[in-house]
């Protein structure tokens, strides 16, 4: 990924969508905010965190002034692990950061709304994008391990299909930063439940009595399995887990850890 710094903010950018016209897109990183608290520090962009929610306000118009987008129309959705896509229109601008959620349990959201962004939480989960190369509407995902063994990769794409007539084959993907497979062990059941759903492949390990998944790799086979071509998906190179430095971790820094965000807006 690219990173872009200006007034002491980084941001991750893809290549692949910055070529697109009319896309917008970022994901965070933890420097430059204004949150002080152990594991927070310092660019928390997580509502349900011990932060402050005017720290976290302000993170956001710290991240969205070096990113481009407007801050006072962010969209959260309401991330429960569950497999529910929002529709995002005008009504929603700013819901989630600085005006009431009328709607709960939410891990994906779609719009074809100009100048929404689209925001996913995460901190070793799998934040996935969807961008129609045409420009007509975008989408974005919370994949964690219950969301990927549920599909929701593959159900954001439908609903891309069904309300805009977005086809699998003219969405343009990205996979961003997320766990990487050696930080990510499972129990057995967990893994023994995923090679039943995906088949054995690469993507779940089984070595001398230790399970690991890629969820990034579990994500692009769904994406692919559901029409989307292998050159319009990319994927971050970056682990959470690896690089508590940059991101925020859930599996290396505990509960107490800040959160990141995955952005895409059309304009
Ligand atoms: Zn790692």
């Amino acid at each position: 990924m690219d990173f872009v710094t200006q007034d002491n903010i980084t941001i991750l950018k893809f290549k692949a969508l910055d070529a697109l016209p009319h896309i917008r897109h970022a994901v965070s990183t933890r420097g430059g905010g204004v949150s002080c608290l152990e594991g927070l520090e310092s660019l928390n962009l997580g509502t349900h965190t011990a932060d402050d929610i005017e720290n976290v306000r302000e993170n956001y118009r710290r991240f969205c002034r070096v990113a481009g987008f407007d801050a006072q129309r962010v969209v959260l959705g309401n991330q429960t692990h569950s497999v529910n896509v929002r529709y995002a229109t005008e009504a929603d601008a700013g819901k989630g950061v600085f005006c009431e959620r009328d709607y709960t349990d939410v891990d994906a959201l779609v719009t074809d709304c100009r100048n929404l962004p689209l925001v996913i939480h995460s901190a070793d989960c799998v934040p996935v994008t969807f961008a129609d190369i045409e420009g007509r509407a975008v989408g974005n995902a919370h994949c964690g391990w219950r969301g990927t063994y549920g599909g929701l990769a593959a159900i954001t794409l439908q609903q891309l299909q069904s309300r805009f007539g977005v086809m699998p084959q003219d969405v343009l993907c990205t996979i961003g930063p997320c766990i990487c497979m050696s930080c990510y062990e499972v129990s057995e059941d967990l893994y023994q439940s995923f090679c039943e759903r995906f088949g054995k492949s690469d993507a779940l390990l089984c070595d001398d009595g230790r399970f690991s998944i890629d969820l990034a790799a579990i994500n692009r086979q769904i994406l692919i399995e559901s029409g989307v071509a292998p050159q319009n998906i990319f994927v971050s190179d970056i682990c959470t887990s690896c690089s508590t430095h940059l991101l925020y971790s859930h599996r290396a820094q505990g509960p107490s850890r800040g959160i990141f965000a995955s952005v895409i807006e059309l304009f």
